[in-house]
């Protein structure tokens, strides 16, 4: 199964509770605490744009530095790419759900694969984000998963049936 079919399908039943990069806008007062785990600046860089008006933005360049960041102040979630430079984000996520981090994540991958989605899955990921992404699907994706503790819809593509 394709990488994009097998993401739709397992989006597909939640398609419902999509919420509009708007609802960002009316948490309320204390901003939530976002980290961004990604080595590559461009990515990295361009993530902190999108939600910097939004979310107080926390950064790091690997894994091992995330998982020291999160030891030192508590998340509301974490946006982690599967490539860095020291172990991979999926490897990051396996260590931080072994030490009882039930943080909100949200997984990126610059090309991706059905094991690796589903294993972000199993590690309850509550999405799985292909890059490049666009800014309003990744504003939606965050803002969902501050909101519900629900997987998030991941694909701004219509749902089509699994086949
Ligand atoms: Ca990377």
């Amino acid at each position: 199964m394709h990488l994009v079919d097998f993401l739709r399908c397992r989006y597909a039943e939640l398609s419902d509770q999509r919420m509009c990069a708007e609802h960002v806008m009316e948490t309320g007062a204390s901003r939530p605490n976002v980290l961004i785990v990604e080595d590559q600046e461009g990515p990295r860089a361009a993530l902190c744009m999108i939600l910097g008006s939004f979310y107080r933005i926390y950064e790091a360049e690997t894994a091992s530095a995330a998982l020291k960041m999160l030891g030192e102040c508590s998340m509301d979630l974490v946006i982690m790419d599967v490539g860095l430079p020291d172990y991979s984000g999926l490897e990051l996520l396996r260590r931080m759900r072994m030490q009882g981090y039930n943080v909100k994540v949200i997984v990126m991958s610059g090309g991706g694969s059905v094991e690796s989605a589903e294993e972000a899955m199993r590690l309850e990921a509550l999405a799985y984000l292909l890059k490049p992404f666009n800014f309003l699907e990744v504003l939606g994706i965050v803002a969902n998963g501050m909101k519900l503790d629900v997987v998030a819809p991941i694909l701004p593509a219509p749902i089509g049936t699994c086949s």
